[in-house]
């Protein structure tokens, strides 16, 4: 399997993943003190684990009455992209019982930041009342848990007493970072937040929950219980989530200098109407949404542009970055609906690796610069 050594250049200490397996056909992406592994304790786990200080493990999907825990091992298939700076992991489950649905994951590891996408295929026939799409279970020694983008609300984790339910939403929170004394880890939903909440389309509700139990931090995503006294039970569909994991190691953090060589200021740039963020009362940002194409086309030219004269060493930046939500349903390519409730985080990050892996090939990089204020400052590899 690919193999890339840490190596120095120009006095700094440049890191690789290293992509490896272990015992029982796992998969094992590290680099430096973080560790990505999966099939560690069952076939539904991965986790994240953070200078063994602080980790976040997938809980198992439960279809119905069938646990993700009593599916067969499918495919464990990694890539290491060429440049040693991306890895991914495409990882399947198939339960041998009842329409026999199967869930699959695609993990996406980069510097600071994975990208997961959550996959669980079900026939029509596979009609069930309940839900689970798993959720994270949080271990180290937590004292906080802080909600930046809800004005910085904080949970004081270590006072709790065990059971206690401290989040209890239909929604999911837009930021969540639990936090050692030493590390931490933050959760985000992806962009397409109208499917974290489909349940209201089909007489169901959702409930995210996070409670403390054995000392860890159970988060709990329940994407459907179908509602009391309704007697007809939807037909079984393709779900596909998203959602984003980053991490902080306080003793590691070195601040880089970024000296960018030009940038693109979303602050002044002039987006069409059609591609800027539309709020939830109908009016518009001035802001593209990256989730519309028409603004990747146009962060895509600007990388394009520079690429030919890309030096080795060159980076670029695209500043005053604002992420947030958007309901501008042609934005996602979806002709029935006109609202549809999304943010675009996600689709920022994705040109992102883009951006890295065009500029890479010149030596050259690319650096997201959030505002000042922006609670995703220091979050999801944005500075
Ligand atoms: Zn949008």
């Amino acid at each position: 399997m690919a193999e890339l050594k840490s190596r120095k250049t120009s006095g700094e200490t440049e890191e690789f993943f290293e992509l490896e397996y272990t015992g029982r056909k796992g998969l094992l992406c590290s680099i430096g003190n973080i560790r990505v592994m999966t099939d560690v304790s069952g076939v539904e786990d991965v986790t994240l684990d953070v200078a063994g200080e602080i980790s976040a493990k997938t809980l198992p999907v439960k279809i119905g009455d069938l646990p993700e825990s009593s599916a067969l091992r499918g495919k464990r298939r990694p890539h290491m992209a060429e440049n040693g700076k991306e890895c991914t992991l495409e990882l399947e489950n198939s339960i041998p019982f009842g329409e026999e649905p199967c869930v699959a994951r695609k993990i996406r590891v980069e510097e600071k930041l994975i990208s997961c996408t959550l996959d669980i295929r079900m026939r029509a026939s596979c009609r069930v009342k309940n839900i689970s799409v798993g959720g994270l279970e949080i271990a180290g020694a937590v004292r906080k848990v802080i909600f930046p983008v809800e004005n910085n609300k904080e949970v004081d984790f270590e006072a709790l007493e065990e059971g206690t339910v401290f989040y209890d939403e239909k929604t999911l929170p837009a930021l969540a970072v639990f936090e050692t004394k030493k590390s931490s880890i933050a959760f985000a939903p992806g962009d397409d937040l109208w499917r974290w909440e489909f349940a209201g389309r089909f007489q169901g509700t959702s409930r995210f929950l996070m409670k403390k139990e054995d000392g860890k931090v159970k988060f709990l995503w329940e994407i459907f219980t179908l509602d009391p006294g309704v007697e007809e039970v939807p037909d079984g569909r393709n779900i596909r989530l998203t959602y984003l994991l980053s991490w902080k190691e306080k003793r590691a953090e070195k601040v880089k200098k970024l000296k960018c060589k030009t940038s693109f200021n979303m602050a002044s740039a002039d987006f069409q109407e059609s591609f800027r963020r539309k709020n939830a009362d109908e009016t518009l940002a001035k802001t593209g949404c990256f989730a519309c194409q028409g603004t990747e086309n146009i962060l895509k030219k600007f990388v394009r542009q520079r690429l030919e004269n890309a030096q080795e060493g060159d980076c670029f930046a695209i500043t005053n970055v604002v992420v947030g939500e958007c309901w501008n349903a042609s934005h996602l390519e979806r002709a029935k609906a006109k609202n549809l409730r999304h943010q675009d985080l996600a689709a920022l990050v994705d040109f992102r690796s883009w951006a890295k892996r065009q500029l890479g090939r010149k030596g050259a990089d690319i650096e997201l610069v959030t505002v000042e204020d922006s609670p995703l400052k220091g979050w999801m590899g944005f500075y």
